[in-house]
């Protein structure tokens, strides 16, 4: 078992400055929790308390149970993998991955059997009597990985590990980290700015922003149910459209009236939760992915029709990305399908699918 548990964990620094606010956390044994959020958020030096390289200023961690407050770095029984894999250039990829063992007394033979099993797991058993810098980007970060796995931590410790590698390897390299943590079946945490490695590898992923979590789920509840404007926002390329709107009572009817125009009435389920914000502001979001081209409307959705102008087109191959304003100027984006013709400057009748969108307080941002 390696579960870790955040408490109420606060960060103040020395200047005041207070990096993470009352975090918490509950991972289960051979979870993959990625934190994730934006530049200074508190994710890394949220890592960082966990792994006894930051002091707690208030709360408590647990590892395994135990407290882990005062229980220094080595002993807490995790490994870490940074940004910069920080391999010792002198030594050869073999003896950079048992480094730690032999520091630990671990005998030469013993050594080697767990530095041949890391390697053949991440397939740089050809590389062992290189030196670091005989090796690519790829392989160093696999080095880098070999050299915690032979420690068998009860928990890995992950600080974009991948953000030295091209756009193409790192594809590559997401997969393969979610195939190690099947293999391995310890728990990982892993820290990036990136939604789409958060999405693809997490098992639960939690999003962090100035400080604070604003939400933790599977990368799909938390995609298609964001709680706030923030989540929703921050998850997805290209990002949710919101619109300021009211929620206002037309012939008896609850519509939704964006500030551009957009009139949409409520579908019946959702009646009753949106009832009580009759008449105050909101915000109405829509994914670029619930707006359809007139002649690509897939069964099975509720649409609205809403006549827009196209202004940019981007042809992605799989997708077309179309930038589009309404009559008052408001600007929005649709990702159409890939045979649909769209020229900038043509009207279209889109069609929003009322079985997606998303409604949020303007005062809290929260999702109502
Ligand atoms: P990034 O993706 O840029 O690494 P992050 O989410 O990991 O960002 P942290 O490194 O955890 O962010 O930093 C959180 C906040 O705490 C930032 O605003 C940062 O400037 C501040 N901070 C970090 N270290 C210190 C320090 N030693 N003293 C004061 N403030 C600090």
């Amino acid at each position: 078992m390696s579960s870790v548990v955040f408490e109420k964990v606060t960060k103040q620094y020395e200047n005041g400055y207070v990096a993470v606010k009352d975090l918490n956390i509950e991972l289960e044994d051979k979870e993959f929790l990625v934190l994730v959020g934006p530049s200074g958020c508190g994710k890394t030096t949220s890592l960082r308390m966990l792994a006894g390289l930051e002091e707690i200023s208030s709360g408590s961690i647990y590892i395994d149970g135990q407290r882990v407050n005062n229980v220094t770095p080595k002993d807490r029984d995790i490994a870490m993998v940074f940004q910069s894999y920080a391999l010792y250039p002198h030594m050869s990829v073999a003896d950079n991955m048992g480094f730690s063992l032999d520091l630990k007394g671990v005998p030469k033979k013993e050594i080697r059997k767990k530095v041949g099993a890391a390697a053949k797991q991440l397939g740089i058993e050809q590389l062992l009597d290189r030196k670091p810098k005989q090796l690519s980007g790829g392989q160093r970060q696999r080095v880098a990985l070999g050299r915690a796995i032979v420690r068998s931590p009860a928990v890995f410790l992950m600080d974009e590990p991948l953000s030295n590698l091209d756009a193409k390897l790192r594809v590559q390299a997401r997969a393969e980290l979610s195939e190690l943590h099947k293999k391995v079946g310890t728990t990982f945490v892993y820290v990036t700015h990136d939604q789409a490695e958060a999405m693809t590898m997490g098992t639960r992923i939690a999003v962090m922003n100035s400080g604070i979590l604003q939400q933790i789920d599977t990368p799909q509840n938390v995609y298609e149910h964001p709680s706030n404007i923030f989540v929703a926002g921050f998850l997805g390329s290209p990002s949710m459209n919101f619109f300021d709107a009211r929620l206002l009572k037309k012939d008896g009817t609850l519509m939704i009236k964006t500030d551009g125009g957009i009139a949409v009435p409520i579908p019946t389920e959702r009646l009753s939760r949106y009832q009580e914000f009759q008449g105050r502001p909101v915000v109405f979001g829509i994914r670029p992915e619930g707006i359809y081209h007139p002649q690509y409307v897939p069964p099975g959705i509720d649409p609205v029709s809403i006549t827009a102008t196209a202004k940019t087109v981007e042809l992605m191959g799989y997708e077309v990305i179309v930038y589009f304003t309404l009559a008052d100027g408001t600007e929005f984006i649709a990702r159409l399908d890939p045979r649909a013709k769209v020229t900038p400057g043509e009207q279209l009748n889109l069609q929003f699918d009322l079985t997606r969108f998303h409604l949020f307080d303007k005062e809290s941002e929260q999702v109502i």
